[in-house]
């Protein structure tokens, strides 16, 4: 398929995203270079997330930080503040350690794959995407819509963990020494926009030509799942104490782990074998159960939280570690959406900015 890259290349020049990270076709064309630290910055929160929810934060983060060195000298309270509501609250803390570590050496991000994969955060996807997108070098780029697109095109009958290293090896036989990050870019508009997970619009593929899931007339099929384990439930206790001004007691938990670093309501714990989480009111009261807890699907479990309410005077003192956040100051706090629906279930609107 010697022509296939270039096919995809005249096909995105004519129809690529306009994404707020991206240099555009026509300007890469007359030398505009992409900024590495907004390749990264995007490619950071892209991880795990759509684009769709990603373009705000990457616009509050830019106007806010333009440059590493402006995200470098913020504190990290601030930086996971802003974060909040992205999910996979470690991607935060890592890009604040990275964009330490870059500002620290000059302000210049490594312009290698393996220069890239030093930086906290940056695993191999990652940092192709930069090295390609930014730098480019001629590596082989494979996110969710890259493997789907070259499953299909290659008709890879085994389920996809274990395919993964074949689709990489077509990924780099088929990555041109010219232009790669668009060449990169391309693949992944085309399977965002035409070879879509259902359905795919063939009839306007600039590679149908190529493709033999097309051919077999099943494109469906491919990629290829393995079967899915369940995801278990846990099950635990928030407390939402509201004070007769509307503050809110809130904590800050454990800086590693699972949203570690984030702010939250006080709580139990979350057990992963059967029962529920035990824990006590932060503060002895009149606590009430909400009509029914509050589901929350994290990447391996599913979580129950039951959700107990009780008011407070202005006089309650916060015990050691907590803090009362004020109705105007709670839509800010670095609350994961987990804690944003507990607090919603009990007190609904509190968490939304007011106009
Ligand atoms: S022809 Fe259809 S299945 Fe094949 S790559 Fe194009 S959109 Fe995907």
């Amino acid at each position: 398929m010697p022509d296939l890259a270039e096919r995809l290349l005249a096909w995105y020049d004519r129809h690529a995203r306009r994404l707020p990270w991206r240099v555009p076709p026509d300007n890469r064309a007359v030398g505009e270079r992409a900024d590495p630290y907004r390749v990264w910055l995007s490619e950071v929160m892209l991880q795990q997330t759509t684009v769709a929810a990603v373009k705000s934060y990457f616009a509050a983060f830019v106007a806010r930080w333009p440059t590493v060195h402006d995200l470098a000298a913020a504190p990290e309270a601030e930086v996971m503040k802003a974060w909040a509501g992205l999910g996979y609250y470690s991607r935060a803390r890592n890009m604040k350690a990275a964009a330490d570590l870059v500002a620290a050496r000059g302000g210049r991000f490594p312009a290698t794959l393996a220069g890239l994969m030093d930086l906290p955060g940056v695993g191999g996807y990652t940092a192709a995407a930069i090295a390609a997108i930014a730098f480019d070098e001629p590596v082989a780029v494979v996110d969710g819509n890259v493997e789907r697109v070259i499953a299909r095109l290659f008709a890879i009958g085994t389920p996809v963990p274990a395919a993964k290293e074949a689709i990489r090896a077509h990924q780099s036989r088929l990555t041109p020494r010219e232009r790669p990050g668009d060449y990169a870019q391309a693949m992944m508009d085309l399977g965002a926009t035409i070879c879509t997970p259902k359905r795919p619009a063939c009839a306007l593929c600039p590679l149908r030509d190529d493709c033999r899931a097309f051919a077999d007339g099943d494109p469906d099929r491919y990629p290829v799942k393995a079967a899915k384990a369940e995801r278990p439930t846990r099950r635990g206790h928030a407390f939402v104490a509201v004070r007769s001004d509307g503050a809110v007691l809130l904590r800050r938990r454990a800086p590693e782990g699972l949203l570690g670093g984030m702010t939250e309501v006080p709580g139990s714990d979350w057990p992963d074998k059967s029962g529920t989480g035990q824990g006590a009111p932060p503060l002895a009261g009149e606590w009430r159960e909400a009509p029914a807890p509050v589901v929350h699907v994290f990447t391996h479990f599913r979580l129950e939280l039951t959700v107990h309410r009780a008011e407070f005077s202005v006089a309650a003192t916060a015990p050691s570690g907590h803090w009362w956040s004020p109705p105007e100051e709670l839509p800010g706090e670095a609350l994961p959406s987990v804690m944003k629906k507990a607090i919603e279930a009990a007190v609904p609107g509190a968490t939304k900015k007011r106009r």
